[in-house]
Parts: C-alpha cells; structure tokens; sequence
C-alpha cells in the first residue's frame, strides 16, 4: 500500500489553535470516543497538529452554518478527510467543496456530508444500529458513519474505487467499517434490517431493498430526481403504519448506476 504524504506545508495554518475543537458534548459521558482517526500518526515537524487546526476550523464552519449534533461534529473532527483525497488535492480537503476521487466520481462537500448524518441521527441519544451506504467512493463517509454507528456495511459498484477506499481506510482500523463490492441498488439483505440507509448517488426513484431492507423506526436519506425533475435530498422514515417520505433541498449527486464495473 501506498502512504499518503504528510499534509502539505502550503496550507494556511492561521486557523487559532486546535484546541478550539471541542464541539462534541465535551465531558458529556455519551460523548462519542474521539476514535483512532484522532491519533493517527502525525507528520513531521507539527503538520499533524495543524491538520488537527484545520480540521477544527472545518468544524466550526459547519456549526456556524447550522449543523448543531455534537455526535456530527465530533465525528467530522474526528476522521481526517485529508488522507481521502487525492494527494493533488489534499490542500483542498478541509474546504466546503466537493472533490473527484476517481472514476468520474466525486466526495461530497463536508456540509453536505455533515447534513445528510444529522438527518439520519435525527438527534438520537446514542449510536445508531447497523447502518447500510450505498456508494462507499473514497471511505471518508463510512469513516464518518463509523463514529455514528455500531456497524457499518457500505458497497460500491466500481472495483477501482472500493479497493481505494479499504487502501484509505486500512491505517484507521474501523472494525466496524465493512466494504462490500456490488450493486448496491439490491441492499445488501445479509445485514438487514437496518437503523439507518443512506445514498451517496441518486437515481429516478429508491429502489425498493432499502425499503424492505430498513427497519421500522429507521430513517433512510438519499439524493433522488423528484417530480419536479431535479434532484433533492429525500428522507424516509419507516414507521408501523407505514412509509413517510419527505422532499428536502436540491442535491448534485452522481447518478446512482445498476450493475458493477
Ligand atoms: N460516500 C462517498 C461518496 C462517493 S460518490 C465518499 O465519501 O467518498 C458516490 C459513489 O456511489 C460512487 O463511488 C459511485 O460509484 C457509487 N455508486 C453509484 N451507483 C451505485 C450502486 N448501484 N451501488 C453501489 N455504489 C454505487
């Protein structure tokens, strides 16, 4: 395996100390374990300690932009997005834009990322159950869910990029990170039901093994083409009488595909 370089000097690091990321319930005892993600190794001469300052300026945009679940923000302070991008772009990687990982495909922003993870929480005392990814691209969100989450299955359909993502997520040793290589418009029934679903692609409709596939009380999140013709942010929430669904904002996903390649 490859090791991605230490971050990059030409970051600017006048972001205040990393000590302003405190953002999760800190003391709280339900706090969520900062996770390994927070001790990786660090680079040379101090260049973890800024990625860490950087990192908690992210944080604090995203709070300042309205994402107030501490479980979110803790966990997106966390799991360093850095060693997900290409090294290319890794000066990038804290800033709110989406970034390509190859293949076409592209990581979601980080607010985008933070909001789609306080929708599935909906504000929920604790971890969620197991929790279905459909889309694992680069492995930032699976890490991301892996703070969330007891368990976590996600399946990408492209081979290059799930073997990229177990590459990434190999040094921060989730153990309850599982990747799985298919089509993911079929689920993955073996881990079913689910507390959680959530889409990082977006097709004409939701494809109905997430909907058997979710438990009663679970929440699934998904980017979708609406009536309307655009595509937005769908949730659906499974109850004892039923489905609920609920159009949110405009998205730009990538377009969820059938079959494997
Ligand atoms: N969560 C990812 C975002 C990846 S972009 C990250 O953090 O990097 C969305 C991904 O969905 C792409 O990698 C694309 O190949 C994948 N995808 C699209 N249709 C799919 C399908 N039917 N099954 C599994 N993955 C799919």
């Amino acid at each position: 395996m490859t090791r991605r370089p230490s971050f990059p000097a030409r970051i600017d690091f006048s972001h205040g100390q990393p000590t302003a990321a405190r953002p999760a319930g800190a003391g709280s005892k339900a706090a969520p374990r900062a996770g390994a993600a927070a001790r990786a190794p660090v680079g040379p001469q101090g260049l973890g300690m800024d990625s860490v300052a950087v990192r908690a300026s992210m944080v604090q945009k995203l709070a300042a932009q309205g994402v107030a679940d501490k479980w979110v923000l803790q966990a997106m302070n966390a799991v360093e997005r850095h060693r997900f991008v290409d090294p290319a772009l890794v000066n990038q990687a804290y800033e709110d834009t989406s970034l390509p990982i190859g293949l076409g495909q592209t990581i979601s922003k980080p607010n985008v990322v933070a909001r789609m993870m306080e929708l599935l929480r909906h504000g929920q005392p604790g971890k969620l159950g197991r929790v279905l990814e459909i889309g694992t691209g680069c492995g930032y969100q699976a890490a991301v869910l892996s703070h969330l989450a007891t368990e976590v299955y996600s399946i990408e359909r492209l081979r290059g990029l799930h073997d990229k993502a177990r590459d990434n997520l190999r040094p921060f040793r989730l153990a309850n990170v599982h990747l799985l290589f298919g089509d993911g418009m079929a689920g993955f029934p073996k881990g079913a039901p689910y507390a959680a679903i959530i889409a990082a692609a977006g097709g004409e409709a939701l494809p109905q093994p997430w909907l058997e596939q979710l438990a009663v009380g679970g929440r699934l999140v998904a980017p979708m083409v609406t009536a309307a013709g655009q595509q937005a942010l769908v949730v659906v929430d499974k109850t004892a009488q039923g489905l609920q669904q609920t159009v949110l904002e405009a998205v730009h996903f990538v377009p969820l595909k059938s079959g494997i390649a």
